[in-house]
């Protein structure tokens, strides 16, 4: 990337809806050179006024279970029947481990990246998933400014990235496969807690009788988990991402999630909470950060973890002891 980037058409060409400037934008956020960062937080901060607007929709299941051809579908579906813009970006935590992007091996979404109203962002390659989640949540406020109406935020289903996705989003949609019982197909309960919608993906042919067999049973899990603050009771949805059968239906219940949520407040009140809590988290990092650079605070740290490790600190007093030596070199009591 040229190491002078003028923000200010950046901007602008963002603004247009230029589908280049925007991945340029999204590089420079996903970047990890300083200097790339200044400039970033400067596109941002200009970019954030224009943004808010789309619905925020995470999607997630484990592999096989249809997520790329489902979100082809209804990206399809979205932009042909709705006339609508859809961006799509993907969370992959697995990328930093192994170096490489699961999600980007493989050719995904042939037609939908073809055409002029999709946006596809595979996983950045890069950073740990705290950092892969903030990135992503920047690069949601850039698609926004660019007109894009749906962003989509798709996570493998491994655990954390599912967390961090729901930090992000205001809905949060769920593929299982026809053939519940077998332990909920490895998803843990917390997850089947946090959906809005369950998509039953593969309901057609054979497995028809068994996709409504796995709703009917899901549907009575889920009055079993506790009532969602919002109010809103979560829907499952029978459908065939292969056959783009079920995806009308899958619009018009995010059409009323939305609705709801947006009359009651939920939506507005939900994006704060996740911008608060994404404020707490850059503190704490950055406070990290700092004990990491000050040398007697690293080394005092160090020494305070070998104490944790053979039982001769408890953590509390070991945290107070470091933030009270952080207090003493800021002259703080
Ligand atoms: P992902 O790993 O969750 O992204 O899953 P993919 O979208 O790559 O799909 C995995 C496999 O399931 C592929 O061979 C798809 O063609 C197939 N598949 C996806 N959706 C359906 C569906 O609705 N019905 C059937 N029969 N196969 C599907």
């Amino acid at each position: 990337m040229a190491e002078s980037i003028n923000i200010t058409s950046l901007n602008k060409e963002i603004l247009a809806g230029s589908k280049v400037a925007l991945a340029k934008g999204i590089t420079l956020i996903e970047s990890n050179k300083a200097e790339h960062r200044a400039m970033a937080d400067e596109l941002i901060n200009s970019i954030l006024p224009y943004s808010g607007k789309s619905l925020r929709i995470g999607i997630t299941g484990v592999p096989g279970v249809g997520k790329s051809t489902f979100i082809e579908a209804l990206g399809l579906d979205l932009i042909e029947k709705h006339n609508k813009k859809v961006a799509v970006l993907a969370i992959d935590p697995s990328s930093s481990i192994s170096g490489g992007s699961i999600l980007g091996d493989k050719t995904r979404m042939n037609i939908l990246s073809q055409k002029q109203e999709a946006f596809i962002r595979p996983s950045p390659s890069r950073g740990f998933l705290g950092g892969v989640a903030n990135h992503t949540r920047e690069s949601i406020v850039l698609c926004e400014a660019a007109g894009f109406e749906y962003v989509l935020v798709e996570t493998v289903g491994v655990g954390q990235s599912e967390i961090a996705v729901a930090s992000m989003v205001d809905v949060f949609v769920l593929l299982m496969l026809p053939g519940a019982g077998d332990e909920l197909q490895g998803i843990k309960r917390g997850i089947m807690e946090m959906a809005d919608i369950v998509i039953i993906n593969k309901a057609e042919g054979a497995l028809l009788d068994k996709a409504k067999e796995a709703a009917k049973n899901y549907q009575m899990a889920l009055h079993f988990f506790p009532e969602k603050n919002n109010k809103w009771i979560t829907r499952v949805v029978l459908a065939s991402a292969l056959k783009r059968e079920g995806i009308d239906k899958t619009i018009s219940t995010l059409e009323k999630f939305r609705t709801e949520n947006t009359d009651n407040g939920s939506i507005q009140t939900t994006r704060i909470h996740q911008n608060l809590s994404s404020f707490n988290q850059f503190v704490q990092g950055m406070v990290g950060l700092v004990i990491q650079e000050q040398k007697a605070l690293f080394e005092l740290k160090n020494e305070l973890e070998s104490k944790i490790k053979i039982g001769e600190i408890n953590p509390y007093d070991a945290a107070s002891i470091l933030v009270n030596k952080l207090k003493a070199i800021i002259k703080i009591t």
